[in-house]
């Protein structure tokens, strides 16, 4: 077999399935079949036209699959047949960034993230992955497809959003929204030892998963204002590190307006246009407040970190895969994840299997509350 099936980006609302040239790797690049992917929140941006893609180009981020064909040079660390996973963010490990330490901004800003952006991404039944000796992570025998499936995106970035708030062992968190990123967020702050961690949605079953990944009070804006309900529970002065996670003008400055003086902000959300402080939450830009954002940390040790946590059962991020389908199914899988249709959190989507019209919907988590 010489060509492969593909999900490209046919332009505004517009994705197609399509047959591809199964990529062959060079010297320093693997290309892995693909058994698992899912559809990422930026996807929806960029398929209504609210992220610029290149026609054509092959999308998804978030690839689980096995080695398939390894270019010169990667013999001695990786074999063929072997499950990995890669990062959603694909650093080099030697430029100017990625040797300052900032491997997401990998040749530039947000340079890190190729699949699905600047190369072809995972919605295929193969992927071809640069600098592999730097992005290539095996996974533990005892953990599925499934089980890892957050690593590459979701998972690092909404740990990554407890960390760069450099949450502390006691410290009072809340995060605002719990989508699959604001959740993973949740759960980050639990690892990170706050004590206090208070999520805030609008959707009860997203609430509901909220408390059994961390958060301990959780909040629907549909019921109060979420920022004086966190002040009371704070003794009027605001949470130590909040976290935005879903870039809106809305829930960043609620975000600001619940982080105490001489707080963090940690912003993971995608914004678009111009992001306003306010006055009063912004203490006149003289709180001693800390703004910070990140972007999906990659690469194969983050990767190898993130599922050891699992590995170990610190942490089970599998209950966010909520649906799955076969990728020939793209179009169904990406109505109902576009639209937060069913309850659904994350989908599955498999390039192996054969359509099939049909979810499998897990129901356990959208009975809460
Ligand atoms: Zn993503
Ligand atoms: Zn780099």
């Amino acid at each position: 077999m010489s060509t492969m099936k593909a999900v490209v980006f046919g332009g505004t609302n517009q994705l197609r399935i399509e047959e591809r040239p199964i990529p062959v790797p060079r010297a320093g690049e693997a290309v892995i079949r693909i058994t698992t992917t899912t559809i990422c929140g930026t996807d929806v941006h960029i398929v209504k036209g609210e992220y610029p893609v290149k026609q054509g180009l092959i999308l998804g981020h978030e690839p689980v699959g096995v080695i398939e064909e390894l270019g010169g040079g990667l013999d001695a660390e990786y074999a063929v047949g072997q499950r990995v996973i890669v990062g959603a963010i694909t650093p080099c490990g030697q430029c100017f960034y990625c040797l300052n330490g900032s491997h997401s901004q990998c040749g530039g800003a947000l340079g890190g993230w190729r699949f699905g952006n600047t190369i072809n991404g995972a919605w295929a039944e193969f992927l071809l992955v640069p600098d592999a000796r730097a992005n290539l992570a095996p996974i533990p025998d005892v953990l599925s497809d499934e089980d890892v499936l957050m690593c590459p995106d979701i998972f690092s970035t909404g740990l990554s959003g407890a960390q760069s708030g450099n949450i502390r062992v006691g410290d009072a968190v809340a995060v605002f929204a719990q989508g699959p990123i604001g959740l993973c967020a949740t759960a980050g702050a639990k690892l990170m030892g706050a004590s206090l961690i208070i999520g805030v949605d609008s959707i009860p079953g997203r609430l509901s998963v909220a408390r059994q990944l961390g958060a301990n009070v959780t909040l629907n804006i549909q019921d109060g204002d979420p920022v004086a309900e966190i002040k009371r529970l704070t003794g009027g002065r605001g949470v130590d590190v909040a976290i935005e996670a879903l870039g809106r003008q809305e829930t960043f400055e609620n975000a600001l307006a619940a982080t105490r003086p001489g707080g963090t902000l940690s912003s993971l959300g995608v914004y678009a246009g111009k992001i306003a402080a306010p006055y009063d939450a912004f203490y006149a830009g003289l709180g001693d407040q800390k703004i910070v954002t990140s972007l999906c940390p990659g690469g194969h040790e983050r990767m190898r970190r993130l599922m050891a946590m699992i590995e170990t059962k610190r942490i089970d991020v599998s209950p966010l895969v909520t649906h799955r389908f076969g990728l020939d199914d793209i179009e169904d899988a990406f109505e109902l994840f576009s639209h937060q249709s069913d309850g659904v959190l994350k989908v599955a989507l498999f390039p192996e299997r054969p359509a099939t019209r049909q979810s499998e919907a897990v129901c356990a988590l959208d009975t809460g509350v």
